[in-house]
Formats: C-alpha cells, sequence, structure tokens
C-alpha cells in the first residue's frame, strides 16, 4: 500500500525530513521525503498497518521546532520502491513554504560544546537540526545550505559522513559545521579571541560582539565605570540597557524571576525579559537608570555560552547601533568609535533581527526568536495583502490565504537605514513567502514614510489597490487578528498619537470595530497640545495644558504654555491617553522632560504602590471621559504618599474604561472588549482594567502574539485588508 503526503507548516530547517527518514525506516516502510517549495512531500509504501501507524504518528511525534498546520494524504498505486530516501530538494513551483525562527542552542549541542572529548569542543558555532540560525542567514527557498549565508563554507568529510547519516543529530542540518570547516571567531590579531575578548570586559572595556541577527555591544555588568561609558559613546541617555546572565541561577541573583517569566527567559525563543530587579542587585547605575525593572536574557548562541562562562558574571549587551540607528549586521564598522574591540566571525548575517523583548507574558518587541512565524488569519485574504505598518516601532506584514508574516521589529522610519531595512525587508519576506500583494495597507498620516512608500506603489505600471486604515482602527484590528476574531467588539485603543480623520490628534478612543470597519463612540475629551511635537517630549506642558487658568499661580513659569494652549497657538487638540500620562506624571514631579517615548508613563508606572486599590473619580458622559478629573483629584491629594498617588490615578483610568465600555454595552448590545495600543504596556493598567471588565460581566481581548503597541499596527491594517 502507498500513501503520498503534503505537510504544511513550520517544517523546513527543523529537522522534518530526518525525522520522517527515522520514522518510516523504523517502520521498514518504502519511499521518500524532501522539501520543495511548498513544504515537505512523503512517499510512504509498505504494510497497511506499518503505513497507517506512520501516519498516526507523523504529526504526534514531530520535532521541537517543527510547527505542522496541515497533512494532506492521497491515496496512490504502489510504485515497488526499495528503502526509503531523502530526495533532492527541487526549487520550482508555487512557493508556499515557511521559514522557522532563529532558535536557542539545544542541550545536546550545550554537552557537545563542553565535552573536553569532541571534535566540537569550545567551537563557537555548534548548532543541530533542533537548534542554531535560521530566520536570519537564509536567502531564498527552500531551505539548503547553498540558500544560506552557510554557502561559503563546503563541508569537511566528517561534517558531511554526519549530514548523510540518518541517525546522527547533524543530518541534514543545514549549518553544520566544525573547527575544520566552518566559520571562525576573531578578535583582531589576538590568537585566542575569547580570552582577549574576557580580558578586555573585565579591563571595562566596551567590546562589539557578533550574534545571530546583527552586532551587539557588550561590557561587564558590575564594572563601575563600563556602562557610564558605553552610554555615553552610544549617546543613550536613560534608556536601560539588557543584561545577559550565564543562567537561571544567576539571573535569580539580579531580578525577582516569577513563573512566567521563567518561561519566556529559557524558552527557545530567548527573548529579553522585564523583571522587578532586586534592591542589591550587582549592577552599575548606569545599566538602567532609575528603573525598578531589569531586563535579562539568557545566552542563545555557543558564543554567547562560552563568553559567560569564562567571564564569570553577567554582561550589559545592547543592539550595536548609535541610538536611532538600526542594529549595525554586515560589518562593525558603524560601531568604530563606540567598541574597543570587536568579537567577530565570518559567517554573514542576511537580515538584522533585534532581540525580542516581553514582560509579565505580554511582548513589547518582537523579533529574534518570533519572526517569520505567521499569524493564523480568522479570515483569510481574497487577494494578496502587503501592509506597511505605523512610523514609529515599525514593523510591516505580508499576508496570504489565512497567514499572516508580520515582519521582525524594524524601528523608527526616521533614517535612511531604518527605512532601507524596510523596504529591502518587503522585498525579502515578498520571496521568502512568495506573496506579490495586489492590496497594500497603510495609515492615513500623510508624512509616515510608510504611507508614502503605500503611495510609490500605487503609481507603479501594474498598479495596487491602497487600502487606508485607521491608526485606533488597526489597534483594535491587530488584538482581534491576535486572537483570531473578527468582531464586532467594543475596541479601547489608548496610546501616544494617532492620525485621526477629523484633524484632531486620536490616542484615547472607544470604538465599536470589527474588521470590516469602526465607528467612533467615544474618547477623553480633548486637551490642546501646545507645542505640538514639544509637548511630547516635555510633560510639563501637558500638565499646563489640561489644568489651564483652573490653578492659577500653580507653577509661573506655565503661564507663557497657558496663553499658548488657550488661544490655540501651535495647539493641535488631543484625546490622547498618552499625553494624559505625561501630565499626571509631571504633576507628580516624575519627569518634566523624556529621553525616550513613553518614559514619564513607564516611571509612573513603576511608582504606583499597586497594593493600593482605590480610585479617583472620573465623570465619564456618553462615552466621553473627563481626564481632567484625575488631574485635579491628584492636586487636592497632595498630602498622600506619592506611590498611593500614582495608583489611585491608574485605578481612576481603569475605572473611567469600565464606566464607558458599560456605557458602550447599553447602546450596542455588544459585551466583548478588546484592549490595545501603547498604554496598554503598562502591566498595571491592563491587568486592573481586564480584572474590573471582567468583573462586570465583559469578555476581555488582550494581545498574545505580537505587541499591544504599534508594533501591531501592520498585523491590524493586514486583518482589515484581507476582508477587502
Ligand atoms: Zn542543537
Ligand atoms: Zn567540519
Amino acid at each position: 500500500m502507498r500513501r503520498d503526503v503534503r505537510v504544511d507548516g513550520v517544517v523546513q530547517g527543523v529537522g522534518f525530513r530526518p525525522y520522517v527518514h527515522a520514522l518510516a525506516t523504523r517502520l521498514r516502510l518504502a519511499g521518500r521525503v524532501g522539501n520543495d517549495v511548498a513544504g515537505v512531500f512523503v512517499e510512504v509504501e509498505g504494510a497497511p498497518e506499518d503505513v497507517g501507524e506512520f501516519l498516526a504518528s507523523l504529526a504526534r511525534d514531530a520535532p521541537p521546532l517543527a510547527h505542522i498546520e496541515h497533512v494532506h494524504v492521497h491515496e496512490a498505486p504502489p510504485a515497488g520502491a526499495q528503502g526509503f530516501e531523502i530526495a533532492l530538494s527541487d526549487a520550482h513551483g508555487a512557493r508556499n513554504t515557511l521559514v522557522s525562527a532563529d532558535s536557542a542552542t539545544c542541550e545536546d549541542c550545550l554537552r557537545e560544546l563542553f565535552d573536553p572529548a569532541d571534535r566540537r569542543h569550545r567551537y563557537p558555532f555548534v548548532n543541530c537540526t533542533n537548534c542554531g540560525p535560521r530566520f536570519t542567514i537564509v536567502r531564498d527557498v527552500p531551505y539548503d545550505r547553498p540558500l544560506t549565508t552557510m554557502a561559503g563554507f563546503p563541508m569537511c568529510g566528517p561534517c558531511r559522513a554526519e549530514y548523510e547519516d540518518p541517525r546522527d543529530r547533524g543530518f541534514h542540518a543545514q549549518p553544520t559545521c566544525c573547527p575544520d570547516c566552518g566559520p571562525t571567531l576573531s578578535l583582531g590579531e589576538a590568537v585566542d579571541p575569547l580570552a582577549e575578548a574576557v580580558r578586555r570586559l573585565r579591563r571595562g572595556e566596551v567590546l562589539a560582539v557578533k550574534g545571530l541577527g546583527g552586532y551587539h555591544l557588550a561590557v561587564a555588568a558590575s564594572h563601575p565605570t563600563a556602562a557610564a561609558t558605553l552610554r555615553a559613546r552610544k549617546h543613550r541617555e536613560d534608556k536601560p540597557f539588557a543584561v545577559m546572565c550565564a543562567d537561571v541561577e544567576q539571573a535569580r541573583g539580579l531580578c525577582r524571576v516569577d513563573e512566567q517569566s521563567l518561561r519566556d527567559l529559557t524558552s527557545r525563543r530567548r527573548p529579553i525579559v522585564l523583571m522587578p530587579r532586586l534592591g542589591d542587585a550587582p549592577v552599575a547605575g548606569a545599566v538602567a537608570p532609575g528603573n525598578r525593572y531589569l531586563g535579562l536574557l539568557l545566552p542563545y548562541t555557543p558564543l554567547h555560552h562560552l563568553l559567560l562562562r569564562d567571564l564569570g558574571e553577567p554582561i550589559v549587551l545592547t543592539s550595536g547601533n548609535r541610538s536611532e540607528e538600526p542594529i549595525a549586521y554586515r560589518d562593525a564598522e558603524p560601531l568604530a568609535d563606540i567598541a574597543d574591540a570587536v568579537l567577530d566571525h565570518n559567517r554573514p548575517v542576511h537580515i538584522r533581527t533585534d532581540d525580542s523583548v516581553v514582560r509579565a507574558g505580554t511582548l513589547l518587541r518582537r523579533s529574534r526568536g518570533y519572526a517569520p512565524e505567521p499569524v493564523t488569519l480568522a479570515r483569510p485574504c481574497r487577494r494578496p495583502v502587503l501592509a506597511c505598518g505605523a512610523e514609529l516601532k515599525n514593523t510591516f506584514c505580508l499576508a496570504k490565504d489565512d497567514h499572516a508574516f508580520v515582519s521582525h521589529h524594524i524601528g523608527d522610519l526616521e533614517n535612511l537605514q531604518t527605512y532601507r531595512s524596510f523596504t529591502e525587508g518587503i522585498e525579502h519576506f515578498s520571496r521568502l513567502f512568495d506573496v506579490t500583494p495586489r492590496v497594500v495597507a497603510h495609515d492615513l498620516h500623510p508624512e509616515y514614510l510608510s504611507t508614502k512608500y503605500a503611495h510609490g506603489l500605487a503609481d507603479s505600471p501594474d498598479g495596487v489597490e491602497l487600502v487606508g486604515v485607521q491608526h485606533h482602527h488597526a489597534h483594535i484590528a491587530s488584538c482581534l487578528a491576535d486572537n483570531r476574531e473578527a468582531g464586532p467588539v467594543i475596541g479601547v485603543a489608548f496610546d501616544g498619537t494617532g492620525y485621526g480623520p477629523d484633524g484632531t490628534i486620536w490616542g484615547g478612543e472607544f470604538l465599536i470595530a470589527s474588521l470590516t470597519g469602526f465607528e467612533r463612540i467615544g474618547h477623553l475629551a480633548p486637551v490642546p497640545m501646545p507645542g505640538g511635537a514639544a509637548a511630547v517630549r516635555q510633560p510639563w506642558r501637558m500638565a499646563a495644558a489640561y489644568l489651564g487658568d483652573s490653578v492659577p499661580g500653580w507653577r509661573p513659569e506655565w503661564d507663557a504654555v497657558i496663553a499658548m494652549a488657550r488661544n490655540g497657538v501651535n495647539s493641535p487638540l488631543t484625546s490622547s491617553a498618552g499625553r494624559l500620562f505625561d501630565a499626571a506624571a509631571a504633576l507628580l514631579a516624575v519627569r518634566d522632560e523624556i529621553n525616550y517615548e513613553g518614559q514619564a508613563a513607564v516611571e509612573l508606572e513603576q511608582l504606583a504602590d499597586p497594593t493600593v486599590q482605590d480610585a479617583y473619580p472620573v465623570r465619564v458622559d456618553d462615552l466621553i471621559v473627563q481626564g481632567i478629573d484625575l488631574l485635579h483629584a491628584i492636586l487636592s491629594d497632595r498630602g498622600a504618599p506619592r506611590p498611593v498617588i500614582a495608583a489611585r490615578f491608574h485605578n481612576g483610568v481603569a475605572a473611567a474604561i469600565l464606566a464607558a465600555c458599560v456605557q458602550a454595552r447599553d447602546r450596542s448590545r455588544l459585551s466583548t472588549v478588546a484592549l490595545s495600543g501603547g498604554v496598554f504596556q503598562n502591566v498595571l493598567l491592563l491587568t486592573r482594567t481586564a480584572e474590573l471588565l471582567a468583573d462586570n460581566g465583559f469578555r476581555v481581548l488582550t494581545h498574545r502574539r505580537v505587541p499591544a503597541n504599534d508594533g501591531g499596527i501592520s498585523l491590524g491594517q493586514a486583518a482589515i485588508s484581507a476582508c477587502r
């Protein structure tokens, strides 16, 4: 009996063919297995009960990195095949395969790395079919060595033998290599690059270290001056640095690691995990100034493991770039005046990818280890879609059938290099996933570079249909797509800034929204933003704008700005929730000026005492939330400790959201609420709001697979366009 089988999903580069080979051989089946541009195909012949057992085991026992979506089985006439073989790859035909994300070094490879008797003992590029680089080295599909950045490293005899031996862990591991045939480490002219790296870190020098998705900058975390030096050279003022620890035990010496964080920290995706730092954590002050949280990650390449073990203490590990620029990945040239030395290697990185960031189980930045895993859409695309995303924290998304491929984190589209990552990334994804977009989605903001890029495509000869998607509708659609739903729901979109079709700046919005449309049914009462962009950089301006003349003489230096707001000079109106948090932070003297987006709100959350349960009252009439009430309450509560005030403010916002949602439910009969937008990265606000809503009979949708911030916008745009 013979069966032909097609397997769809993440099945290339994850040891699937060797797995099938081993399974078929064990069951004494004949036939073959191979990769093609559509995934994996299998032909099996043998006794009916053996074929049956093969089919039953196929998906159930698949290797850890495989993600199987469908198994199609067809009957076929027996061909009298002898033995079971792995077929050569076929690069023709329609492409429909998925590329695996990069994966942290597995336990088997770690044993090999530290086994003095192994021929790969301390070799920094050990990997196998269950781990190692994938997305970052793939130039094209199918996933085979000649189409990766390992093409320039011909295998030696022993590696070739392992690669061809179905019983070996290296069997068909495309990046497999050894000290005789693989990439090599270097640090200037040093004979022992690792020992030299460790010596320099101990001296307090700044080291560039080549990783999977580009270069990092590293210093010893406890060195008294190294982190400050790095901060000064990188021109990064306050934004916290991440710290890499050798293992969980070392991480527990720095942070309180709860179970959720432990799962993320040790997952094969290896994101940076933000956790509450211990008071006596032995890291220099400049690592995360004024921050109660620390971002930790564990080693994810053999090189990291060797470096951390030899150094014997944690290192600061931050993206290799100057502030605002994308991570350096082709060579360390852009880091020449930041790093004292470069721990380099000669395996090229094909696509730059930053580390992902997670907090309390939710993604803040989705990149290495996650991309390019697709999100499955509730409504398949009628035509292939490109969604260009937002301006800040940009990602783009290509969608075909029911797959949405959200890109790795691209960054803020405000300099040429980031914009080039964006355009090159779109070309790369289009090729890998064989998507030729017929529909192109973009934000309504005419000045976003992503919007301009979309308009450029519409002008091309084989024109595409453009779909403009309102920013906050995209947020709610992103949350719907994240939960594989289509709506309609009550959408609460709270963020910093988004283009409103009425000429004001939106950002504290209540919508009735589905993937096919939205209606704005409520919002924060608008206030002027005196000085426009200056009001974003200087939160005190928002406090002045909110309070205006209602508190005379509060701070004399506010007078000019209050007059500016009153007369409407360079003061666009905004309903932004982010600006309300800014105003509260300024009143609580958390911060008058910010050095990175959302800083005042981040610090306000950290100030708040989570044990405080009572809330400041807020008027909510006809779904208009009077944010000013919260600020007056802060002023009249000035005798209370600041952590209590900050908590009452958070609780007041959550209560106002509940009140608005109850009014929305009365009006619409809907009882599902989707929470999205960058303000919901605030875990205190998110949990308080979700609890309140659930206690009052609402079903609550939150983000799980893409960030609530603008990194999720492209998915929302794609999900909306898929329905067009
Ligand atoms: Zn491995
Ligand atoms: Zn070799």
